[in-house]
């Protein structure tokens, strides 16, 4: 492993390609528009794309990530899940064949009011009770109306978004797709409802599109569960060298603050890897790394470029040991919860500094 003196997320294709089976077997009459906004959860969004040719389509937020798309020559259809906000967009989302989100009056105004001889495909947002995007269920059908009467339009399509899909139980997630579903009763249009936990928890969800994210990646959307449970494989592994390894005394206080003494003799490794690269400055004492297949703590405060680990007293460890930060055998899941944090967080931090490599 070439790791030069610093953190390296491997990228595993096979388990990209094998969670959208998973996608796929699990919501088998959906379409599965991949979401790949954010550097597709910092794994790469070209070659993230690349390896998921075999999605319907794409999701991402910004219009910067969908033209990065079709520079490395993707083909499939991209949805830009917050629309535009300019006609010079429009222009560029046309020319690019994007598919754009219209959630507001305002892009709805920009779009009838936009001239070009291209025409472009919609999905219109419906707020279903998440109170962020979307047309409120009572000015849906004015917005449809208008929507209906624009020239601009290639295709019309629905969506809402879930905001409470990742507890298995919470009322209002049956509530949301009452109300979506009511909205657009009787039209003969092409629906999407769930990201990933949406899909997988809830039936109901299944629309004619899925729209997963986090699950491609192999992360759990669910505090409950981790990505084995649910036949998901981590995609990202995260691993850094160890480039020290010290011996501490008892009563020794270990990196800035003093915020862990150590309550007998050990030894603590130095792994390079620090909040600079994005590593949660927040990850307390005690959370987890992966030395050799064992599980070991972290100990006293993140610095920029390091973390200190409690080896143990007896450990034979050396400097240059590669340490698992998160992925195959240390779910970031679990990483997530000693940083107060969830798992979509920890990967889209990751910062430049970051090496991938694909595999
Ligand atoms: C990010 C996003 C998704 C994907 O969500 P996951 O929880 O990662 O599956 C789906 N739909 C919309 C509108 C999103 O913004």
């Amino acid at each position: 492993m070439d790791l030069h003196g610093g953190p390296c997320a491997f990228i595993d294709r096979t388990a990209l390609r094998h969670n959208l089976n998973v996608v796929r077997s699990t919501a088998p009459k959906s379409r599965v528009m991949a979401v790949v906004k954010a550097n597709a959860y910092g794994h790469g969004i070209v070659q993230v794309a690349q390896a998921l040719l075999g999605a319907d389509a794409f999701g991402v937020a910004r219009l910067k990530e969908a033209v990065a798309l079709r520079n490395a020559g993707i083909g499939q259809p991209i949805v830009l899940l917050e629309g535009v906000f300019a006609h010079s967009d429009l222009d560029i989302a046309a020319q690019l064949q994007l598919d754009v989100v219209i959630h507001s009056f305002a892009q709805l105004n920009m779009l009838a009011s936009w001239s070009s001889a291209r025409r472009l495909s919609v999905w219109c947002k419906i707020d279903s009770g998440m109170n962020r995007l979307g047309f409120r269920v009572d000015e849906f059908a004015i917005a449809w109306a208008r929507l209906r009467q624009c020239v601009q339009i290639q295709q019309l399509r629905v969506m809402t978004h879930l905001a409470d899909a990742d507890s298995r139980d919470h009322q209002r997630t049956p509530q949301q797709i009452t109300q979506f579903n009511h909205a657009v009763e009787g039209l003969n249009v092409e629906r999407s409802i769930g990201n990933s936990a949406g899909l997988i928890a809830w039936p109901e969800a299944r629309a004619d599109w899925v729209r997963p994210g986090l699950m491609l990646y192999g992360m759990s959307p669910f505090a409950d569960s981790v990505a084995a449970e649910l036949n998901l494989r981590p995609v990202m592994t995260l691993v850094t060298p160890l480039i020290s390894v010290r011996e501490v005394p008892a009563g020794e206080e270990v990196g800035y603050g003093g915020t862990w003494r150590a309550t007998q003799a050990t030894c603590i490794g130095i792994a390079a890897v620090g909040y600079g690269d994005g590593y949660p400055r927040h990850a307390r004492s005690g959370t987890p790394v992966c030395i050799n297949g064992q599980i070991k703590p972290i100990v006293g405060r993140v610095s920029m470029d390091m973390i200190a680990i409690d080896l143990g007293a007896d450990s034979a460890v050396k400097s240059g040991e590669p340490v698992i930060l998160w992925g195959e055998g240390l779910p970031a899941e679990r990483v997530a919860t000693f940083a107060d944090t969830i798992p979509y967080e920890l990967v889209c931090a990751m910062s430049q500094r970051v090496a991938l490599q694909y595999r």
